[in-house]
């Protein structure tokens, strides 16, 4: 079955408006003619290059969220979304994940708790792809406890300085513009004590320290960041002093929103490139597709997907009415993150030794999948947000 009436996105589905279903039928377009022919190449070159990004921005399709007045399309949660699960389908998880940071993990930060001048200065560039950013929570010692973060920002005169180093911080190596968390008050105790700053490349006293070397998303550049007295213009921290691990927990939502759809569209294209592969390939004097057991696997999993990116859908749908959603978009993550590396599991088994081959975009989407439910909230550690909000 072709690829696009397996993701149709369906135009009948209640959550979306034909705004959204453009929106989709655009991405896919320049996926399609844009992306997909030439992604190979940037996963060798360790990156997606930067004149494809400008072109996103061109489009329209960095500023989905963004406000009208800077050059966005002041779309919703649903519309991230639908960027999510289109760039998911594209089958190259290191470009997807190298858009989605920029987007949705790391730009709403300035977009949630900067100023009107602070906008005003990074948001055009950051919405037409002439400014490329990071989020740097993550430390050698402190990932899923963030919390434990040791890095630390002093305040001196009308400046901070930024000691400390943050870890496999995607777009780390390429970025112009990092939101960095750091302590500013290292008496306070736990979540407490912790601010974001707008740290611009070039900023003296802040460096890569290391690209990181990954099992997949070979296309995402990652880096380990240093900050040795690093001195960031007080003007350049976002929201209140000692209120960033609230700003981390909101922006975890929508960023835990957009891993679940770029997973399920991750697992839709698996499953079409698997269900085509079956339909050809004999083996025992009939087509794989033949065989009860393969076909029946195929099929739980494809009701399975379904489930999931219905879950996701109805997340983003509960973001945009702003109710509490936490334990929705808890369940998504943790669901989608083990579901996309089972649907992987299956689908390299089925491809048989062409899955493992390197010309196979199977055996790339496998390794890309791995992370899932690692990043951006471990599946235990969403599991653990579920269970506190299950009814006593
Ligand atoms: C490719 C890649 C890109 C990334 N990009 C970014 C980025 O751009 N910015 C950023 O800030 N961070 C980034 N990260 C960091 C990522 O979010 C963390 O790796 C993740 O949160 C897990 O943290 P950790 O690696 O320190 O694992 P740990 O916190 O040490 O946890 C290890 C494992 O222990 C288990 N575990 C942890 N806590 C619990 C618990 N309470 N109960 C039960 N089990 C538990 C989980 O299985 C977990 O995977 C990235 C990571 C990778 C690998």
């Amino acid at each position: 079955m072709a690829l696009d009436a397996m993701q149709s996105g369906s135009v009948e589905d209640p959550y979306f408006s034909p705004a959204h279903e453009m929106f989709r039928a655009q991405l896919r377009r320049f996926i399609d003619t844009e992306v997909k022919p030439r992604a190979a190449a940037w996963e060798e070159d360790g990156c997606v290059p930067r004149a494809v990004l400008r072109r996103m921005g061109e489009l329209g399709f960095l500023g989905v969220r963004y406000s009208e007045q800077y050059g966005g399309s002041a779309m919703d949660t649903l519309a991230t979304a639908v960027l999510a699960e289109e760039l998911g389908r594209s089958t190259f998880g290191g470009f997807a994940i190298t858009v989605l940071v920029h987007t949705d993990m790391a730009s709403p930060h300035l977009a949630n708790a900067g100023s009107a001048s602070q906008q005003a200065r990074w948001m055009p560039g950051i919405i037409d792809g002439s400014i490329i950013t990071a989020v740097a929570v993550t430390e050698p010692d402190a990932g899923s406890d963030v919390a434990g973060m040791r890095t630390t920002a002093r305040r001196e005169g009308d400046s901070y300085v930024l000691n400390g180093t943050k870890m496999y911080i995607t777009n780390g190596v390429h970025a112009d513009l990092v939101f960095v968390a750091a302590k500013t008050d290292t008496s306070a105790k736990g979540s407490r004590g912790v601010s974001i700053f707008a740290v611009e490349r070039g900023t003296p006293g802040f460096s890569v320290g290391r690209a990181l070397h990954k099992q997949g998303w070979l296309s995402s550049d990652t880096a380990e960041l240093v900050f040795e007295n690093c001195v960031v213009p007080a003007a350049h921290r976002l929201g209140e002093e000692n209120c960033g691990f609230y700003a981390i927990m909101r922006n975890f939502q929508n960023e835990r929103i957009v891993l679940g759809a770029q997973a399920m569209g991750e697992a839709q294209a698996m499953l079409a490139l698997t269900l085509e592969w079956v339909r050809g390939r004999r083996a025992f004097g009939a087509t794989l597709w033949d065989k009860q057991a393969i076909r029946q696997r195929l099929a739980m999993r494809s009701a399975e997907i379904e489930a999931a990116r219905r879950l996701v859908y109805h997340a983003a749908w509960l973001d945009t009415q702003g109710r509490d959603c936490v334990r929705e978009v808890s369940q998504v993550k943790a669901l989608c993150g083990e579901l996309v590396n089972r649907v992987a599991y299956d689908c390299q088994q089925f491809h048989g030794g062409m899955g493992y081959m390197r010309e196979s975009p199977i055996e790339r989407m496998v390794r890309d999948a791995r992370i899932q439910s690692i990043g951006g909230g471990a599946t235990e550690v969403m599991l653990e947000e579920v269970a506190k909000r299950l009814p006593m």
